[in-house]
C-alpha cells in the first residue's frame, strides 16, 4: 500500500475550503448525493451510444445507511465507478472534475443533466468526517480499489472487494465538540430532512431504511420497531412535468409541501421558457399576506434550483419588490454557479430570467383582473399596498408596470375601480381625475370638500390608504389626465361668475375672516370665501402640491 501526499498547496486550499466555502455543514451530504446521481446519469449516457450496454432504470439508485453504533454514514451508488486512476485523478487532485470532463467528451448538452463541474464538492465530507474511505469498482472492471483519506494529511489507495460496479463512501463522522455534535447526520428524520431539501428532485431513488413502529401480536398495548426501506425523494420534479398532467391540486399539494404559506395559493403560475436562457418556474400569489409582510421582517425570494439542485432558498434577485409578495421557485440547467453552489457566479442569466418572470408576473395579474375580478380583489385587499409602494418608489420607475393594476373606491360605483375604467367613463368637460383623501370610506363621504366635483357628477376615487396619494403624485397623470385632489384650492371646474361672486362675498365677510384667521393664527393661511360649499359651512383646502393628508403622513413619519 502505497502512501502519496497532497501537493502543500493543496492541502492549504481543502483546508480553507472545509472551513470556509459552504455556511452550512449539512450540504455535504447534497454534494454526495449528486455524485453519485452524476455517476448513474455517466451510464446512462454511455448505453445512449454503447450498444452492449442496457439501462433500465430500475437497477439504478443511491443508498444511504447511517450507523449509529459505528459513528457512518455511508453512501452507495450503482453508478459508473471509478478506476484506480479515476480515484487518484478525481479524489485526489482538488478542484478536478472528472464529471465536467465527461461532459465535455460527450458532448452533452440536454436532457439529462450533469451536476459536477468544479471538483470541490465531495471534500464537503471533510466538515462533518474524520475519515472518508471510498471503495469503488469503475463499469467494466472486475477489480475494486479502496481510497481513503483522513482530509489535509493525504491519502491511501488500494485493492479492495466488491461485488457491484459501483461506489460505497463511508464516513467516519467526527467526534462531538462541545460547540458542534455531528449526531444529527446519524438521525434518521434528519437525514430524511436533508434529502428532502436538497435532493428531492435527483433523479434515481434516494434510499434509506427508516424505522416504524407497530403494535405488537399479543395485542398488549406493546409497540414493536421494525425498518422498511423508503424512496425519500419525490425524484420527478412537478416543474418538470406538462402541465396538462398536473390539476390544481397538485400545485396546492406542492405550496404546501414546501411550506411557501399556510394559506392556500389564490393563483399558480407555471412557466416553461426555452429561450437564450432556460428555466422551469411555479409561482404562486398567496391569497393572504404574511403576518410580517408590511415589515422589514419579511424577506421576499424565489427558491433557486440548478438542474434539481436546491442553490438558495429566497434569491431576492428574482423579484422586483412590488412582487415581494410571489412565492415558489426556478429552476435552471443555465446558471453559472460559483464554486459553493450557493451563490452565482455572475447574475446575466439571473436578470434575464428575473425581467423574464416580472412580465409574467404582471400579465397573470391583469388576466386575473380582467377575468376573475373577485379574486383579483382578494388578492388587492391583500398585496395592493405593495405595488403601490411600487409604484411610489424608485422615483416612479416602475409606474408603466403597475398603473393597470392599482384599484381604488369610486365614489359613483361604490366599489374598487381602475384607473382605466374612471378615464373611459369620464363626461366630456371633465378635466381632471379627482380624488379624496380620508381615513374611511365613510368618513371622506362626510368630507365638504367633495360636494361641489359630486355635484357636477364626476366620480371621485376614495384615498384611504397612507400611500395612496403619493402614488398618484408619482403618476402624475393617467392617459393623459391629471390627479387632483378635492381639496385643492383650484379644482379647475369652470369659475366664471363663480369667481366674481366670490370676491364680492370676499369683500363683505372680509372682518370675519380676519377675525378667524386670527384664532387660527399658526394652524392656517387664510380664510377666504368659497363656492365649492352646498351644505357644509366650512372646509380645509390647500395649495400647491402637498395637501393635507400628505402633511399628516408626513409628519407622522420618522425622521
Ligand atoms: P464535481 O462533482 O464538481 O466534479 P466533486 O469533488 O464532487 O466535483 O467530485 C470530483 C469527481 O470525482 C467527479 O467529477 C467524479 O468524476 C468523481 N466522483 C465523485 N464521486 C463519485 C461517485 N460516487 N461515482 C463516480 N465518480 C465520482
Ligand atoms: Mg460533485
Amino acid at each position: 500500500m502505497e502512501k502519496k501526499q497532497f501537493q502543500a498547496e493543496s492541502k492549504r486550499l481543502l483546508e480553507m475550503m472545509i472551513n470556509s466555502i459552504y455556511t452550512k455543514k449539512e450540504v455535504f451530504l447534497r454534494e454526495l448525493i449528486s455524485n453519485a446521481s452524476d455517476a448513474i446519469d455517466k451510464i446512462y449516457y454511455k448505453a445512449l451510444t454503447d450498444d452492449a450496454l442496457t439501462f433500465d432504470k430500475d437497477n439504478y439508485y443511491i443508498r444511504i445507511i447511517p450507523n449509529k453504533d459505528n459513528r457512518t454514514l455511508t453512501v452507495i451508488d450503482t453508478g459508473i465507478g471509478m478506476t484506480k486512476e479515476e480515484l487518484e485523478s478525481n479524489l485526489g487532485t482538488i478542484a478536478k472534475s472528472g464529471s465536467l470532463a465527461f461532459k465535455k467528451e460527450n458532448e452533452i448538452k440536454d436532457g439529462y443533466d450533469i451536476i459536477g463541474q468544479f471538483g470541490v464538492g465531495f471534500y464537503a465530507a471533510f466538515m462533518v468526517a474524520d475519515v472518508v474511505t471510498v471503495t469503488s469498482r469503475a463499469l467494466g472492471s472486475e477489480q475494486a480499489f479502496k481510497w481513503e483519506s483522513r482530509g489535509a494529511d493525504g491519502y491511501t489507495i488500494e485493492p479492495a472487494e466488491k461485488g457491484d460496479v459501483g461506489t460505497e463512501i463511508v464516513l467516519t463522522l467526527k467526534e462531538n465538540t462541545e460547540d458542534e455534535s455531528y449526531d444529527e447526520f446519524l438521525d434518521e428524520w434528519r437525514l430524511k430532512e436533508i434529502i428532502k431539501k436538497y435532493s428531492d428532485f435527483i433523479r434515481y431513488p434516494i434510499k434509506m431504511e427508516v424505522t416504524h413502529s407497530k403494535p405488537k401480536d399479543d395485542d398488549n398495548g406493546e409497540y414493536v420497531d421494525y425498518k422498511e426501506e423508503e424512496t425519500i425523494n419525490s425524484m420527478v420534479p412537478i416543474w418538470k412535468k406538462n402541465k396538462s398532467e398536473l390539476t390544481d391540486e397538485d400545485y396546492i399539494n406542492f405550496y404546501n409541501e414546501k411550506r411557501y404559506g399556510f394559506d392556500k395559493p389564490l393563483k399558480h403560475i407555471h412557466i416553461r421558457v426555452d429561450g437564450t436562457v432556460r428555466y422551469n418556474a411555479i409561482l404562486y400569489i398567496p391569497e393572504r399576506a404574511p403576518y410580517d409582510f408590511y415589515t422589514p421582517d419579511y424577506e421576499k425570494g424565489l427558491e433557486l434550483y440548478s438542474n434539481g439542485v436546491l442553490i438558495m432558498n429566497k434569491c431576492a434577485d428574482l423579484l422586483p419588490d412590488y412582487f415581494s409578495f410571489v412565492k415558489g421557485m426556478v429552476d435552471s440547467e443555465d446558471l453559472s454557479l460559483n464554486i459553493s453552489r450557493e451563490m452565482l457566479q455572475h447574475d446575466r442569466q439571473l436578470k434575464v430570467i428575473a425581467k423574464n418572470i416580472k412580465s409574467k408576473i404582471k400579465r397573470e395579474l391583469e388576466n386575473l383582473l380582467k377575468n376573475d375580478r373577485e379574486n383579483y380583489e382578494k388578492f388587492y385587499e391583500a398585496f395592493g399596498r405593495q405595488l403601490k409602494f411600487g409604484v411610489y418608489s424608485d422615483f416612479g420607475a416602475n409606474k408603466e408596470v403597475l398603473q393597470d393594476l392599482l384599484l381604488f373606491y369610486s365614489s359613483k360605483e361604490k366599489k374598487l375601480v381602475t384607473l382605466a375604467e374612471y378615464v373611459d367613463r369620464m363626461p366630456e368637460g371633465q378635466k381632471y381625475i379627482y380624488y379624496a383623501t380620508g381615513d374611511s370610506i365613510e368618513r371622506i363621504d362626510k368630507l365638504p370638500q367633495t360636494e361641489l366635483v359630486a355635484d357636477k357628477g364626476y366620480e371621485i376615487l376614495y384615498f384611504t390608504d397612507d400611500v395612496d396619494e403619493f402614488a398618484i403624485k408619482m403618476l402624475l397623470k393617467y392617459k393623459e389626465k391629471e390627479f387632483k385632489s378635492v381639496s385643492d384650492s383650484d379644482l379647475g371646474i369652470d369659475g366664471g361668475e363663480n369667481e366674481k361672486e366670490t370676491e364680492a362675498e370676499e369683500k363683505e365677510y372680509q372682518e370675519l375672516f380676519d377675525y378667524m384667521a386670527g384664532v387660527l393664527d399658526g394652524k392656517i393661511k387664510k380664510v377666504k370665501a368659497s363656492k365649492r360649499l352646498k351644505t357644509h359651512p366650512v372646509c380645509l383646502s390647500t395649495e400647491g402640491e402637498i395637501t393635507i393628508e400628505m402633511e399628516k403622513v408626513l409628519n407622522a413619519m420618522p425622521n
